[in-house]
């Protein structure tokens, strides 16, 4: 029986040293205050150039992200892959408004498709298209407004940069993650993944949309998508995740008077969670699925739905993954019973993963003062390796 309770196995890839210093960072950024301040300071000094870039690097950066550019990722690379963990590595620039940073970032994705094509523990690539494309053009073709010409040659570009992306990643087989974004310019992101993957899905499953479970919606999409693969003839890749822009999401349908898209309670979105797994596992002749979780129930149905359908641990359909940083306790568990995972391992400049770095540490911020999950964990290990040092001396 799987279980994610051996935070030996969790933590196998810490050093002392290394979990001391994970402990006292999770201790600072569980304190609401301390987070608060923080991120307000952080953006003040970077914006007047105060040389504070060496100390985010030193400490909350060391932890969630795999360095300034692919380069310095190889060390993390290497560290997950020793635990039979892979890396998705994810280039995570945001924010950004024009073609030339659209070029460049297509550009630093296909390095990404060069990086993962000769190397074992790089199973996936993966982009966002809101780092091809402005916001606003694809929120104007996901509400079905009519473009101007040259609005209609901006978005014929943003399709050229996807178009490029899946291909390279088809000629090199590494196949390739496009992330789900707010749901108003969610309509152009599936429209283009369902083009890219009746394309370059014909033998397997190499172009992959995510579905957000949090969205009320979204099962059925599942189910369409699937049908719409049996029909075509392609392979469906499907990752699934809960979804990340809940309090967006709801912030702007209220405002806006229509009604929310996300599910009314927790428990929904679980549920349907955990539906969308049984329908791939049980579709999986057709289904490649990658479970983006860090939820323990959902990833010990799946390992459960996998052992009923007869579907082998190492079969490369199926895989888990989890954030860099994070929830390593289901990551490498799994790894060590058989399972193919693979962790998102951000990287990029300092100044630009800084957004993503703010949402890792208000995740992680307590609640009414509880403890947080990864917290507990590296608490249990510290106590573990207290306790085995103590009964072999
Ligand atoms: C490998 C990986 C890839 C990811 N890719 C994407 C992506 O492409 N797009 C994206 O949007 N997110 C993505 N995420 C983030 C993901 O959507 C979740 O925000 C995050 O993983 C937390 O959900 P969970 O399944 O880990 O577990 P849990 O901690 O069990 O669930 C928390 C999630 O449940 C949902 N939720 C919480 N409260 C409620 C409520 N009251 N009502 C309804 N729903 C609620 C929210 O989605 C919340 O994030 C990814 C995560 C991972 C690990």
């Amino acid at each position: 029986m799987l279980s994610f309770d051996n935070t030996e196995v969790s933590f196998s890839g810490k050093s002392d040293s290394d979990l001391n210093w994970s402990y006292r960072l999770f201790k600072i950024i569980g304190n609401p205050t301390i987070v608060k301040i923080g991120n307000a300071l952080t953006k003040f000094a970077l914006a007047i150039r105060f040389p504070i870039k060496g100390m985010i690097k030193a400490t909350i950066f060391k932890q969630f992200v795999g360095g300034e550019n692919i380069e310095e990722c190889k060390k993390t690379i290497e560290a997950l892959g020793k635990y039979n963990v892979g890396t998705i590595l994810d280039y995570s620039v945001e924010g950004k408004e024009n073609e030339t940073d659209f070029d460049a970032c297509a550009k630093e994705t296909i390095a990404t498709i060069d990086r993962a094509k000769n190397e074992n523990h790089i199973p996936f690539s993966v982009f966002k298209i809101t780092g091809l494309a402005r916001f606003a053009i694809l929120e104007k073709v996901s509400a079905k407004q009519k473009l101007s010409a040259e609005e209609e040659k901006e978005f014929a570009n943003v399709r050229e940069r996807v178009n490029k992306i899946c291909k390279h990643a088809h000629d090199c087989n590494v196949s390739i993650f496009i992330d789900a974004e707010e749901s108003w310019i969610q309509l152009a992101m599936d429209n283009l993944a369902n083009e890219m993957m009746r394309v370059y899905n014909k033998k397997k499953a190499i172009v992959y949309n995510t579905f957000q479970l949090y969205r009320k919606d979204r099962l059925s999409y599942l189910q369409e998508s699937f049908l719409m693969a049996e029909e075509a003839n392609y392979f469906l890749g499907a990752k699934l995740v809960r979804g990340a822009y809940m309090e967006k999401e709801r912030k702007r349908a209220k405002e806006m008077n229509y009604p929310s898209p996300i599910q009314n309670t927790k428990e929904d979105c679980d549920t349907d969670y955990d539906r969308a797994l049984e329908f791939c596992v049980n579709n999986i002749e057709r289904i490649a699925l990658c479970a983006g979780t860090h939820n323990e129930k959902s990833s010990l149905h799946l390992v459960e739905l996998m052992k009923q359908k007869g579907v082998a641990a190492s079969d490369k359909r199926i895989y888990f993954s989890q954030l860099l940083g994070m929830s390593d306790h289901i990551s490498f568990n799994l790894a060590k019973a058989g399972y193919s995972v693979a962790k998102y391992v951000p990287y990029g400049p300092v100044k630009e993963v800084l957004p993503y770095l703010i949402r890792r540490a208000q995740e992680n911020t307590s609640v009414k003062g509880q403890t947080g999950r990864e917290l507990s964990l590296i608490i249990k290990e510290k106590k573990r390796r207290k306790a085995h040092l103590r009964s072999t001396n």
